[in-house]
């Protein structure tokens, strides 16, 4: 079922490389034209080793970071939002949702993936992401999507409880590095996460990326296991 749409949802160039780029090119792979929303400009990160600049510049070279990172992982579309970064939770909820809403209906996505309820990280924006993300499904508003997912949390990913689906690294892990690599305003970050990038780390969380399905076709949490994302699609 490789004419499903899968688009990812997202709050900082970056967050899609570090989650879903095994993911993301394995759908390309497969002819699938995987599409992102990337909802602010990432404006209020480091610059790297890159030296000072200002805000404007940072959206702008991190626009392009992406775009890089994007041709690399096979991204078909990126639409950016352009929200200040550190500041989605002060955006009226409704507004994000609109957008969101607005996104998964010109795609016609069949399957949307996003942050789960900690962020991962717990960043403030990756919160404000999940919630609008949620909403925006949940409101009966994308008759389109059948699944929902979320990245794993740390404490699913070590317990596997609630696991869906494993998507392994090694075979993909050249071209990771060449994405992440992509980010170089974020290569502190980059290098805390994934070292070097030489080589892949030798840690289980490095090896896979691991997601769960929130939300199918109505039922919450359905617990099952599954080969692929597009398992199951009507
Ligand atoms: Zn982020």
């Amino acid at each position: 079922m490789t004419n499903a749409k899968v688009g990812f949802i997202y709050a900082h160039p970056d967050d899609e490389t570090f989650g879903c780029a095994s993911l993301i090119r394995e759908l390309a792979d497969q002819g699938g034209e995987p599409v992102l929303l990337c909802a602010t400009r990432g404006d209020a990160g480091k610059t790297g080793r890159l030296g000072e600049m200002t805000r404007e510049e940072l959206a702008v070279l991190r626009e392009q970071e992406l775009r890089t990172a994007g041709d690399i992982m096979g991204l078909s579309v990126i639409h950016h939002l352009g929200y200040p970064d550190g500041k989605l939770k002060d955006v009226p909820r409704a507004e994000l949702v609109e957008h969101i809403v607005h996104f998964i209906q010109s795609h016609q996505l069949a399957v949307v993936v996003t942050f789960p309820e900690d962020g991962v990280s717990g960043h403030l924006d990756h919160i404000a992401i999940h919630h609008a993300t949620n909403e925006a499904i949940f409101s009966g508003r994308c008759p389109s999507v059948q699944k929902l997912y979320y990245n794993a949390p740390f404490e699913v990913r070590n317990s596997g409880e609630g696991v869906t689906l494993k998507i392994q690294v090694e075979p993909h892990w050249k071209m990771k590095a060449a994405a992440l690599r992509a980010h170089q305003s974020q290569v502190f970050s980059v290098e805390r996460v994934f070292g070097d990038l030489e080589q892949m780390p030798n840690q289980a969380w490095a090896k896979e990326e691991v997601f769960m399905l929130a939300w199918e076709r109505g039922t919450h949490w359905p617990k099952k296991q599954e080969a692929t994302i597009y398992d199951d699609l009507i």
